[in-house]
């Protein structure tokens, strides 16, 4: 094409040339038919690029020589084009079908976290409407305060779930997916059905442990009584002492349920009573101290004055089930250590045993309710299966959580972590003064 185009020149100068040495003028030839050629060339460019501003509507102009070349190149790229968009085009429509046909909501929010798309599902469950609220702020619409402070949160972890404004209106479960440069990708779903059988379960379990609470204090009692009867026969001596052990264990389990569902009924987050954990640790670490089937050495150091704010009730019964724990699980000649404390990240409380530990592959269950790793030791240990259940609760009221580290054979590690929110800031003073309450008594064990 390209030589094509030099000879074609060569040709117009050389007729130019011819023509001079004919007829003279030599210049005035060269500069003649090079115009000439020039206007040639404008007239093409012209023609094209008439043709590029009404490319889709009207055919590609016939050139020859380089503008031709040009021509072809155009609509070879033209029709590349055209075939790429119809491929993501045709796949957009699939997702955006596939996506409509979903019985849940999805939701396309940008970085700045408004709406880019969401399917009709998100649409009927949020109440949103396509024509006036794609471009706003979804937290501008919906303005749950637990939904706004999920939504700016940093981490995306497991669902939330937003109860309904108004009584009759859905349980609605919203996970945040982060992708892309700060895009969200948002699934909403109707969780009514499974929230309305979870309270019937809770109510359930509540009320069943509750009735069976007042039979059974009449049964232990007039247990006790007969235990300490010299008149009952001494043949029933046996039976009467395992009756006792086992309504004693009865009790504990109701006990037990009565506590988690009563942590699981809680609305919302616990209360913010400031609680000296210090003070509370301390009276833990006496009454592990006073039990005779203790481990040799039980210790306690509090590295931290902080406190918490929380409720005193739910943090002492997480406390003591993690305790219980170490000390049950933890043979005569082991030791375990209590340690209290904070860093710029939250507050710890943390118990460390040189007990029979955990296989590994049990311990993303042990929270789970009745979960045991040897029923039959946990029984004899006097367990219900319900304590770590109950710690997780009531870590979760206060945004915090169980950490577990287990060696089997070796001992374990189980931490209670605190968020920042939670942690009451106490003056370096009470530091040396909680440590000096403690110290002494960790020594005695
Ligand atoms: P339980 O009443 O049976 O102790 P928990 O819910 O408190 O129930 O604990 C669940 C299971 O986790 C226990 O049955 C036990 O197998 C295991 N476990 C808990 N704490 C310890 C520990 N400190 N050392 C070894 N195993 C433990």
């Amino acid at each position: 094409m390209w030589s094509f185009a030099l000879a074609r020149l060569a040709g117009v100068l050389g007729l130019a040339v011819l023509l001079g040495l004919i007829f003279g003028q030599l210049w005035l030839w060269l500069l003649g038919l090079s115009c000439l050629y020039a206007a040639w060339q404008l007239i093409d460019l012209y023609r094209l690029d008439r043709w590029l501003s009404t490319r889709p509507k009207t055919d590609p102009p016939d050139m020859g020589g380089v503008w031709g070349g040009v021509v072809a190149q155009i609509v070879r790229l033209n029709r590349r084009k055209r075939f790429h968009k119809q491929r993501v085009l045709s796949l957009l429509r699939e997702l955006r079908r596939s996506t409509a046909a979903l019985p849940d909501g999805v939701i396309i929010l940008s970085r700045h976290r408004e709406i880019h798309w969401f399917n009709p599902p998100a649409g009927r469950l949020l109440g949103l409407k396509r024509g006036l609220d794609i471009g706003l702020r979804i937290d501008n619409l919906i303005r749950n305060p637990e939904f706004v402070k999920y939504l700016h949160g940093e981490r995306f972890a497991g669902p939330l779930v937003i109860r309904p404004p108004k009584p009759g209106e859905c349980y609605l479960s919203i996970q945040a997916v982060p992708y892309g440069a700060g895009q969200i990708l948002m699934l909403v779903r109707d969780v009514t059905r499974q929230m309305q059988i979870e309270a019937m379960r809770k109510d359930f379990v509540a009320n069943a442990s509750h009735e069976l609470r007042t039979p059974l204090t009449v049964i232990s009692g007039y247990l006790d009584t007969l235990a300490e009867d010299p008149g009952v026969d001494p043949a029933w001596a046996g039976p009467i002492h395992d009756m006792r052990s086992q309504t004693q264990r009865m009790t504990l389990i109701i006990g037990d349920l009565l506590e988690l569902s009563r942590l699981e009924s809680t609305e919302g987050e616990a209360v913010r009573d400031p609680v000296d954990t210090g003070a509370l640790l301390a009276r833990l670490h006496r009454d592990a101290l006073a039990r005779g089937d203790r481990p040799a050495q039980v210790e306690l150091s509090i590295e931290s004055a902080d406190g918490l704010f929380g409720s005193a009730r739910d943090i002492e019964s997480a406390f003591t089930n993690v305790l219980v724990n170490a000390l049950k699980y933890t043979p005569a000649t082991g030791s375990v250590h209590m340690r209290w404390w904070s860093d710029a990240g939250g507050a710890y409380f943390s118990v460390a045993d040189t007990g029979i530990g955990i296989p590994e592959e049990h311990l993303p269950r042990i929270t789970e309710r009745f979960y045991r790793v040897d029923p039959g030791r946990s029984r004899e240990q006097g367990g219900s299966g319900l304590g770590l259940a109950i710690v997780k609760h009531a870590l979760q009221l206060h945004g915090g959580q169980l950490d577990v580290h287990s060696v089997e054979g070796k001992g374990s590690t189980f931490t209670c972590e605190f968020p920042l929110v939670r942690v009451w800031r106490r003056p370096e003073r009470a530091v040396a003064e909680a440590a000096a309450q403690s110290a002494p008594r960790a020594k005695s064990a």
